[in-house]
């Protein structure tokens, strides 16, 4: 058929890349359309992500810590759970996010079409109309014709083909429906998205599994940061089994019944409640008709692009989940006003050194840029300034004092090459050892820059003065 609508820059998926781009676009004066399969934009992050999980997780904390005030002459009881009110709260949190994007979106007169898009060919896409909550199709379709546009299609959950279809097994979207909360719960994979899930449900009242086919819970930060974590969270564990595979499970009247096999497996199946499959995220390239188009997407369904976000196709741009690793919102975000801007004609490239990352556990496990364990993997020369937070004043008025700051730097020219944090707080804290990087600050730059006391930021000033060594704070 004809076509239903034109538009300068059409952006496919409404998650923190699609929205940031179509915004960024709109704002750089293009005619804006932006597709959407589901009721509300935000993507994963907003909906079933980034942010219910931490709207989940600060209650959790909350919870977590009242408890520990009997110690100190504060009782407040055992606390009592109404999931009903939890749920609501959660979904007051995300309709505030997601109805101001739509807000957003209006004022800015980008036109959110709701459908599953598939693109036709280089210059058409396809929208199968779908309404409702999830993606019913209403068997409209409409044809937007397009002069660029960017794939935000982003990612989804891998589900273990051997593992039976069950409501007691769920994925991270699942889990975050809080339905009951179970007695014995088995993450699959110890990742941050699954120990984050499971420091919720276990402050709820469930018994923890965790199995993890690596030597090492919590991949890809330093082990000594996750020592700290792994020391404060083994109550909550009855079972941590690394090196270890999950290979089938049955689905019984009593629960599901797992079946290990590896190092850590214990001899016989274990019996749970809950099974939440926490083994990574599939981006979703294969499925928007990108061939049609003539974009690339490779075998695993990732969309190559270069440092302008361009893929193969020079108009047409690709961001976010479906480009590749780090799977991070902040990172999608940077990567779509790179790739809007640079469909406007601005001179702009990727060309951030460095991405955060960040466990919103209890206490949180942040890093950023190298870490000690590659830099010893690489042989690297680095020196390092490590702050304990027995030292700081602020963490010990907290009563929480088990973290620590990290910071490597390079021993010749003394700028810092990466830190990673332990303790509360440490996520928002992590920003500035990031900035410092992309400055390429050093050891006295952040050393001799005054930081507030007293504040856990501090032990980054302390440990960049300890690493040149003229700090005075620690004993
Ligand atoms: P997505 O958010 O996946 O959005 C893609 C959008 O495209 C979706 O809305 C999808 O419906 C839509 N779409 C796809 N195909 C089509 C199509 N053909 N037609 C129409 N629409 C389509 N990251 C962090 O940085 N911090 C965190 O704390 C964090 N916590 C997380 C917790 C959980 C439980 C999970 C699962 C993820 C978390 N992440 C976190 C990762 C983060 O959610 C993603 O990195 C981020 O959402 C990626 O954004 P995106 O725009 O690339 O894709």
């Amino acid at each position: 058929g004809g076509v239903d609508l034109e538009c300068d820059m059409l952006v496919l998926g409404a998650g923190p890349g699609g929205y940031s781009a179509a915004f960024r676009a709109a704002d750089l004066g293009m005619k804006v359309v932006l597709v959407e399969r589901y009721a509300t934009l935000g993507g994963v992050c907003l909906n079933v992500g980034c942010i219910p999980s931490k709207a989940m997780l600060h209650v959790a904390a909350v919870m977590d810590e009242v408890q520990h005030f009997a110690d100190i002459g504060v009782s407040f009881g055992a606390p009592s759970v109404d999931l009903d009110k939890l749920r609501a709260h959660k979904a007051k949190v995300v309709g505030k996010l997601t109805g101001g994007l739509s807000a957003m979106a209006k004022m800015r007169k980008v036109t959110v079409v709701r459908g599953y898009g598939s693109f036709l060919d280089p210059h058409h896409v396809s929208v199968e109309e779908t309404g409702g909550e999830g993606q019913d199709k209403t068997g409209k379709t409409q044809t937007i014709k397009f002069k660029q546009a960017i794939i935000a299609a982003g990612s989804q959950a891998v589900r273990l083909p051997f593992l039976p279809s069950d409501e007691r097994i769920v994925d991270s979207t699942g889990a975050l429906q809080l339905r009951a909360t179970p007695k014995r719960m088995l993450i699959v994979g110890g990742g941050i998205i699954g120990l984050e899930m499971g420091t919720v449900y276990s402050t709820l009242g469930a018994r923890l599994d965790v199995v993890e086919m690596l030597d090492g819970l919590m991949q890809g930060a330093d082990r000594d940061l996750v020592k700290v974590w792994q020391k404060m969270n083994a109550p909550r564990f009855d079972n941590i089994m690394l090196k270890t595979k999950t290979v089938g499970a049955e689905a019984t009247a009593d629960g599901i019944l797992v079946r290990f096999e590896g190092e850590g497996a214990p001899k016989e199946p274990q019996l749970y409640d809950l099974v939440l499959q926490a083994v990574g995220r599939s981006p979703n390239g294969k499925k928007i008709g990108a061939d049609k188009a003539g974009v690339i997407v490779n075998e695993r369904g990732f969309i190559p692009v270069d440092i302008q976000m361009r893929t193969n196709v020079p108009h047409i741009f690709a961001i976010g989940d479906v480009v590749g690793q780090p799977m991070l919102a902040h990172k999608a975000v940077h990567e779509a006003h790179v790739a809007a801007e640079v469909a406007a004609g601005e001179k702009s490239a990727f060309d951030a050194r460095v991405i955060p990352s960040v466990a919103y556990t209890d206490p949180e496990v942040a890093w950023v840029g190298l870490t000690e364990d590659q830099a010893k993997a690489e042989g690297r020369k680095v020196k390092k300034g490590l702050f304990p937070w027995s030292a700081s004043g602020r963490a010990i008025a907290n009563g929480r004092d088990e973290g620590y700051t990290k910071l490597l730097f390079d021993e010749d020219t003394h700028r810092i090459l990466g830190g990673g944090i332990v303790g509360t707080h440490a996520g928002d804290m992590i920003g500035e050892v990031a900035l410092a990087i992309e400055m390429g600050a050093d050891e006295v730059d952040i050393g001799k820059t005054i930081h507030p006391h007293p504040t856990l930021g501090e032990s980054i000033g302390m440990a960049a003065e300890i690493a040149h060594g003229t700090c005075t704070d620690v004993p």
